[in-house]
């Protein structure tokens, strides 16, 4: 069996070790193809992405490991685009698009970087109606993947993050559903990959990877493709999926 995991994040974004001590790490696991990724930069909100003047420095970094470790494990640099990020991704090899951000009339709020964010935005940008901001969500990720084509779709029920138990929304209600399933049918048109994101699961946080389970299976129902990544950002969660 060939084990895979191409969503690692290194300390050239948020993450914690080398690229170098990833792919160590990596060879320990027997993994055979190794992602190494960044966030790409995003102007308003730069924290923990890959800042312009580094991107060069990480894809001859990456580069230079691919050739040291050549026979033992393939080595990829990808970027982690973000729906609101504006950078090329010409130099990377492959690309995971994803969104972490949600926009209405000019106003941005994350929704992946603390709770508080996340209700505030929703309080603020729309009133505090959930399912308003989820569809908002799908129909920029649509619109972005669309228009960007990835090679993977992440994480792609990210909006859950802080929902346990339907805390804010649920996620069988029917708005919801839909706005998932509407989603989902335009982008399985692009024939590209939809991550199973353990990120969660590893951290303790969640029992499940995102997306949820009748998601997957819809996607998988319709012909889609699916891939498992650990979302790791230090070495020790490699391929813990
Ligand atoms: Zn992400
Ligand atoms: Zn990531």
């Amino acid at each position: 069996m060939i084990l895979s995991d191409m969503h690692v994040h290194s300390a050239f974004c948020d993450g914690v070790d080398t690229p170098k001590e990833l792919c160590e790490q990596a060879i320990k696991l027997n993994v055979q193809n190794l992602g190494i990724l960044a966030h790409s930069y995003v102007d308003f909100d730069p924290v923990g992405t890959l800042s312009i003047d580094n991107t060069q420095n990480f894809i001859d970094t990456v580069n230079e490991l691919k050739k040291e470790y050549k026979g033992k494990l393939n080595v990829y640099c990808g970027v982690e685009l973000d729906g609101m990020s504006n950078i090329s991704t010409t130099p990377f090899d492959y690309v995971i698009g994803s969104l972490h951000y949600v926009e209405k009339d000019g106003k941005v709020f994350t929704f992946d970087n603390g709770e508080s964010l996340f209700v505030n935005g929703v309080n603020d940008v729309f009133n505090g109606d959930y399912y308003a901001f989820c569809e908002r969500y799908y129909e920029m990720l649509t619109n972005f993947i669309l228009d960007k084509k990835p090679d993977i779709i992440g994480h792609l029920d990210l909006v859950t993050k802080y929902n346990y138990d339907n805390k804010y929304f649920n996620t069988s209600d029917i708005r919801y559903q839909n706005a998932v399933k509407k989603a989902v049918d335009k982008m399985l048109k692009l024939n590209i990959y939809f991550e199973v994101n353990y990120s969660q699961v590893i951290k303790g946080a969640k029992k499940m990877p995102y997306p949820e389970k009748w998601i997957t299976d819809y996607i998988l129902r319709k012909g889609g493709k699916v891939l498992s990544t650990s979302d790791a950002h230090k070495k020790e969660n490699i391929g813990k999926f």
